[in-house]
């Protein structure tokens, strides 16, 4: 009993979080960072917090993650950390050589009241950014928001300072992926080849965080938007935001900058939000989906038919990232599966509204929750009042599934103690067969290992 002393009554709670169901803002915005092509993170404050960063995404990715930091001590705690930033940008420039530097905060330098902007902007007119090189920046105080957060605010970063129209609309589609892994990346780019459209897919972090081993380090490996290409967004038919708390800020920014018109979709997660995102990427390209496509929709739908006995009626809870939640309970619901707990870390007043709305008059007691108070010590709590037969979610959730005997499934980030999940997406048609594939083995595995001798089937 790993969590012995989770009480199964319920306490109203304000201010506590015990065993949060999300990270820090920083996180997100590296992440979103090694998306863009030649680029190096830099983590503007003390060193712990950059160590934590780089080790989050080192144990999830199972890649070297690589980020510079301005290495706060006391001194530029008291006096602000300027003079380190403008010293780091120099060093890196001249030492590791990328094409771009992507700053963000950090609690310590957000409470302190450095102005990032400006130090950029300093460090630039002292001519410490060689000719052809980008110095940007977005601000993460981690005592608000999440990961999520920080991951949207980078990403509207780079609309802020690259995109620009010239006037001239060029026949391609933005693409804004949301957090996804590099795997999914690769997806939505391979479904958007198999149409024939043109996407600008950003960030990308396909062959930066799964690059093949080759024997020979590159610190910076051949995948990741480019400049030009974040550049040429502004001139874009068209934008699909996919992920409304990770994508919507930088489509609404290119929109406002470039006029590049957008929708929001969700993350193309399970059969029905694909549906909508090959849709709308159909529309917004002007091109018929094509056959190949059809034929992936058309072995998801005869897999589902084939087991639907399986999922009828199994009571599931779930806890990670919204815009992972939301298309997730929609394809279990689809599935006839009953999401009766689910819970993000991440604040936002739309996520429940959207939850209850996929959920419908199908569970209408459902305990959903978001934000601060919404952890994973309260997604214990409501499975110790009403057992599942499924959990979903980060490795976090595997104290929750052994403690309860539950069967366990492990979708989102992080993911410590497994692999696969960089290499095999979860979007598309495809990706909704490996999620499928997934579930049914742990409850077929659970199936067989409670089945009575005189019921053990070979054929289930
Ligand atoms: S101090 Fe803030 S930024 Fe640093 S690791 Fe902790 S929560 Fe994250």
């Amino acid at each position: 009993m790993l969590l012995k002393h989770t009480p199964v009554e319920i306490k109203e709670r304000k201010a506590l979080t015990v065993n949060p169901a999300k990270t820090c803002q920083p996180i997100g915005a590296m992440y979103a960072a090694l998306g863009i092509h030649g680029c190096l993170p830099h983590s503007h404050g003390s060193q712990g917090c950059c160590a934590y960063h780089r080790s989050a995404l080192t144990r999830h990715y199972k890649e070297p993650i690589m980020a510079s930091t301005s290495s706060f001590t006391e001194g530029s705690s008291v006096f602000g950390g300027q003079a380190n930033l403008i010293q780091a940008v120099d060093n890196i420039f001249t030492i590791y050589n990328p094409d771009i530097i992507a700053v963000h905060t950090t609690c310590l330098s957000e409470t302190i009241g450095d102005d990032v902007n400006q130090i950029c902007q300093k460090a630039r007119d002292d001519g410490k950014v060689p000719e052809g090189k980008y110095l940007i920046h977005t601000n993460t105080p981690s005592y608000v928001g999440s990961h999520i957060t920080g991951f949207a605010n980078m990403t509207k970063s780079m609309v802020k300072y690259f995109s620009e129209s010239t006037g001239e609309e060029i026949n391609q589609v933005n693409v804004i992926s949301g957090w996804v892994e590099p795997s999914d990346m690769r997806e939505i780019k391979r479904i958007a080849k198999d149409m024939g459209v043109k996407i600008v897919l950003f960030p990308d972090t396909s062959d930066v965080l799964d690059a093949p081993q080759t024997g020979k380090h590159v610190f910076y490996p051949k995948g990741g938007v480019t400049v030009p290409e974040l550049k040429s967004a502004g001139d874009s038919k068209f934008t699909l935001a996919l992920g409304r708390f990770t994508s919507e800020a930088a489509a609404k920014e290119l929109e406002n900058k470039c006029g590049v018109k957008y929708t929001s979709l969700d993350l193309p997660i399970g059969i029905s939000a694909t549906d909508r995102f090959i849709a709308a990427l159909s529309k917004a390209a002007g091109v018929k989906v094509p056959d190949i496509i059809s034929a992936e929709r058309g072995r998801l739908v005869d897999i589902i038919t084939d087991m639907q006995q399986y999922f009828y009626n199994k009571k599931v809870a779930l806890f990670g990232d919204p815009d992972h939640l939301i298309p997730l309970t929609e394809f279990l619901v689809a599935l006839d599966m009953r999401p009766v707990h689910i819970v993000s870390g991440t604040p936002g007043k739309e996520f429940e509204k959207r939850i209850r709305e996929i959920l419908g008059d199908t569970v209408p007691d459902a305990n959903v929750k978001n934000g601060a108070t919404a952890d994973m010590l309260l997604l214990h709590q409501w499975i110790k009042n009403e057992p599942v037969d499924l959990l979903l979610g980060n490795t976090y959730g595997k104290y929750i599934a052994r403690d309860e005997d539950i069967p366990f499934v492990r979708m989102g980030f992080p993911i410590l103690d497994r692999i696969g999940h960089s290499y095999f997406p979860i979007t598309g048609y495809t990706g909704a067969m490996r999620m499928l594939e997934k579930i049914l083995g742990v409850l077929m595995d659970r199936q067989d290992r409670d089945s009575l001798e005189e019921s053990f089937e070979l054929v289930m």
